[in-house]
């Protein structure tokens, strides 16, 4: 029997392979199943999960959209990096996810998404807030409004916007900005969600709405570079609008301040006495190969003891919450972050930076419920910055 005979007569879901086909995922069929997906995937440190075998399902036409294993990967982008057959199972996994999308087959933990999607709708972003409020963060402080002619559109993203913690991180980001002298501004109210999550997610249509609005912003406000603060902004502006013939010059935060640092535009001109380590966001290292910048911008402040973790750059730990899995239920013995923190406490750091919204997020509520609020801190690298400037 051929591939092709089997899938017509044992498969419901020939549309999932036909998908997974148009999505350059042909490779599923190369997977000659040595499991060196399940071997790196942080999944197998909390629970079993084979990422082999949903490969193997999916190219036979075996996948059943009901099974939650499918909504599990976090599109860490470990496993991509160590197939010796270049299969391409997180765009498999978000094809596979489409198909669940448009039958509407949502499990139990998967289920919140659908809020999420009529929020992004609604109001532009995911917590259902008031679009009229996205710019609340900046009261009090000298941020402008965009207008044409400015050094750059800075980009803060929903989670800075909305979130109480993260709006620290915006205020500090754009107190550094004010410092530096950069001529900058935000959209405010015309700011949407990347849509990068939600996409994740298998709902395409919601990405493509979000993006299109986007861009039709970005174009009538004459913008040409964004200086953004989530990686997962970055990796969709920088790489995934392109596929509407939208081409910006996007930055990360992180590489940003690093430029006006070496240029001069940004004195440290403080000690900050602290061993700290770094933990590389998946969307801003592996997705995208910014490693070298976030520490440059930390080894140029006095007194700060930078030690790494043993997985970092590269081979460094999810925190669990990308490819949308920050919309879904995750059991408390699953959370990726409980172990992340644990690695950077068993090494002594007083504090673990980062450089992610989500990463925060998940960082600070590992702490709060291990209860260990005297043991370590979680800061973004521009807190620390803006500390020292
Ligand atoms: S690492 Fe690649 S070839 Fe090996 S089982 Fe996983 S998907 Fe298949
Ligand atoms: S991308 Fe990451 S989470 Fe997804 S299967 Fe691969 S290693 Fe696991």
């Amino acid at each position: 029997m051929k591939e092709e005979d089997f899938v017509e007569t044992v498969t419901p879901f020939k549309e999932v392979i036909d998908e997974i086909k148009q999505d350059g995922g042909e490779a599923v069929k190369y997977c000659y199943q040595c499991g060196k997906c399940d071997s790196v995937c942080p999944w197998n440190k909390v629970r079993n999960f084979s990422m082999r075998k949903l490969i193997r399902e999916a190219t036979f036409g075996l996948t059943e959209i009901e099974n939650e294993e499918i909504w599990r990967c976090t599109t860490c982008g470990k496993c991509p990096q160590k197939c010796p057959r270049d299969v391409k199972q997180i765009d498999d996994m978000i094809a596979v996810r489409r198909m669940a999308t448009s039958y509407g087959v949502f499990p139990a933990a998967v289920k919140p998404i659908r809020g999420v999607s009529s929020n992004l709708g609604a109001e532009g972003n995911p917590f259902g807030e008031s679009r009229k409020n996205r710019a609340d963060w900046a009261d009090g402080l000298s941020v402008k409004t965009f207008e044409e002619g400015m050094e750059v559109l800075y980009f803060p993203g929903c989670y800075l916007c909305y979130d109480p913690r993260l709006k620290k991180v915006a205020k500090a980001t754009a107190s550094i900005l004010n410092k530096a002298g950069v001529d900058y501004g935000i959209l405010g109210e015309q700011e949407n969600c990347c849509g990068e999550s939600i996409r994740k997610t298998g709902n395409e249509e919601m990405f493509k709405k979000l993006a299109k609005e986007n861009i039709k912003t970005f174009i009538e406000n004459g913008v040409k570079k964004i200086v953004v603060s989530s990686p997962h902004c970055l990796h969709t502006f920088k790489n995934e609008y392109p596929e509407f013939r939208a081409n910006f010059e996007v930055v990360h935060i992180t590489e940003f301040l690093f430029q006006l640092i070496n240029e001069g535009r940004l004195q440290i001109n403080k000690e900050y006495a602290k061993k700290i380590t770094y933990h590389d966001p998946c969307y801003l290292g592996r997705h995208n190969g910014v490693f070298d910048e976030p520490r440059g911008v930390l080894t140029k402040v006095p007194g700060l003891e930078l030690i790494e973790m043993s997985e970092s750059r590269e081979e460094s730990f999810c925190c669990g919450m990308g490819g949308g899995r920050i919309w879904m239920e995750t059991h408390t013995s699953d959370r990726f972050a409980n172990l992340r923190l644990k690695d950077a406490i068993d090494l002594g750091a007083e504090e673990l930076v980062t450089a992610c919204p989500y990463c925060i997020t998940m960082f600070e509520d590992s702490r709060a419920v291990g209860n260990l609020d005297d043991v370590i801190q979680i800061k973004d690298i521009t807190e620390v910055l803006n500390e020292v400037i």
